[in-house]
């Protein structure tokens, strides 16, 4: 009881004892005048008052209505004091299991940056003790954070199953906080006929380091992901400059409405490069009609220089060769050596998607499909006589047509939907369509920049600081990959881990 348990206490104690029950109890009594109040627990706001003070009713009042209090200042006798029944808490059946527990912890720290010791705090453990007792399970620091990497290793198999065969956009991106810098990798690619991002990897930059040594840790990154450099499409990185650029763009925001609109379109989760490109366009013509307006001119300075400077990458000009709002029969938006140029770029790029199929397989079935037609056709031409036309059979001769024939389509307008547009040719341009589901799902955004930053800015808070790397990343690894995580949790075999921990 006492908290000063000692060996320098024992004397302190006797002396105490000599004390009367009385002298004790008078400490506890405030006289008003001739009133004697209770001060024993201030904290219970007891009213109890005497008209004249009568030590002997105050003992048996301390010890009646404030037992507790009374036990510490010594105002029982040895062996008398009461003993403190703990309170009964009635039993309640709840639907949970160690899952769901381990589930809600990870959530608290990968989506809502409790920071690991919220397992040891004591409100906390109010709540998870009698859970993990009933379940027979223990969740402690160093516990949790082997769940957090082994699921976040599902994450990233489950991100590697994605990526297999697939040409796809790389984003670096680059993140500060309480002097701890990170480049994010981020991956983009077509998945069922929709874009996704992956957050596959942060490195943490410890000082200056060399753009060799960066270059060699997101090959690191990208490799441990069995994704080789035969399989990047487009890579780009936010550098500082490009990072200025845009918050002297943001100063203007509030000043112009079409730069207004403009970036907040820019926000969505994918923009692809041809309607970055179309937003971008509308903004410039949108700004000229304020001649009088002193930033305009510069504005449009800025923006169509950026615009030029975009136009010149393979990948924008081979995404807006594919939309029909930039390429239609007619078109003066290509010069004629530059469709030629982007007509090689597109089979180029069928060519290298085509040899990232697997080997095995898929060949085989394409080779024994067209040698049973060839068979059959064999047969016909023996019961038919006659000759096949090879030109028309040769898939290569059909899919170049085809890449020729995009200029010569209807123009579209302005609200058009590209990637609709491609999703309906699936089954009709199937070489081009793959093409398209390459080019019109790399990135053109900063949206992932700003996933980067909150995500870091909120994991990295004060009491965070002293988070080891690994742990850092994995818990960046679920934030940012919301989607997989729970598709993945309910087949996370927590038991395995659970025991360990
Ligand atoms: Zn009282």
């Amino acid at each position: 009881m006492d908290p000063q348990e000692g060996p320098s206490s024992g004397k302190r104690k006797r002396s105490e004892g000599k004390r009367t029950l009385q002298q004790i109890a008078s400490e506890f009594i405030f006289m008003d005048g001739a009133a004697a109040h209770c001060r024993i627990e201030p904290a219970s706001k007891c009213h109890y008052v005497q008209a004249t003070r009568d030590i002997g009713n105050y003992i048996r009042h301390f010890r009646l209505k404030h037992p507790e209090a009374a036990n510490n200042a010594g105002l029982f006798k040895e062996g008398e004091a009461p003993e403190r029944k703990p309170r009964v808490i009635p039993k309640s059946p709840i639907a949970i299991d160690g899952r769901l527990v381990l589930e809600a912890v990870l959530k608290l720290v990968a989506y809502h940056n409790l920071p690991l010791a919220c397992v040891e705090w004591e409100g906390f453990k109010l709540l998870l003790d009698p859970l993990a007792a009933a379940l027979a399970i223990s969740l402690s620091r160093n516990g949790l954070k082997t769940h957090l990497k082994s699921t976040s290793d599902r994450i990233r198999e489950a991100i590697a199953n994605e990526m297999r065969y697939k040409l796809i956009s790389v984003k670096i991106d680059s993140a500060s906080r309480l002097n701890r810098h990170v480049l994010g990798i981020n991956v983009q690619y077509a998945l069922n006929g929709k874009v996704v991002i992956r957050t596959i990897g942060m490195i943490e930059i410890k000082e200056r380091q060399t753009a060799g040594f960066l270059k060699a840790k997101i090959l690191e990154v990208l490799g441990s992901y069995d994704v080789s450099i035969e399989q990047f499409f487009s890579i780009t990185v936010d550098n500082g400059v490009t990072n200025d650029n845009w918050i002297f763009i943001e100063h203007y925001v509030q000043a112009f409405k079409p730069l207004y609109v403009c970036t907040k379109k820019l926000q969505e989760k994918h923009v692809s490069l041809p309607d970055f490109y179309l937003y971008w366009l509308k903004a410039i013509s949108e700004l000229s009609n304020f001649p009088s307006n002193p930033f305009a001119p510069q504005l449009i300075k800025s923006l169509t220089r950026r615009l030029e400077a975009l136009k010149t990458s393979r990948a924008f000009q081979m995404a807006l060769y594919l939309d029909p709002r930039f390429n239609f029969l007619n078109s003066k938006f290509f010069k004629v050596e530059e469709k030629l140029a982007i007509q090689g770029y597109i089979i180029d790029t069928y060519e290298r998607i085509q040899k990232l199929k697997p080997m095995n397989g898929t060949d085989d079935a394409e080779q024994s499909g067209t040698s049973q037609h060839s068979q059959f056709d064999d047969f016909l031409t023996e019961m038919l006589g006659g000759s096949l036309d090879d030109s028309t059979t040769s898939d290569t001769t059909t899919f170049i047509q085809q890449v020729k024939a995009l200029d010569g389509e209807p123009r579209q307008g302005f609200s058009h939907n590209v990637w609709e547009y491609w999703m309906r040719r699936q089954k009709t341009h199937p070489e081009l369509f793959a093409v398209a589901m390459v080019v019109l799902a790399a990135p053109s955004n900063q949206v992932s920049v700003e996933r980067a930053f909150s995500g870091l800015a909120l994991v990295l808070s004060p009491h965070r600081a002293g988070l080891g790397s690994e742990v850092l990343e994995d818990i960046l690894l679920i934030k940012l990959n919301r989607d997989i995580f729970e598709q993945i949790m309910p087949s996370y075999e927590w038991k395995e881990f659970t025991s360990a921990s």
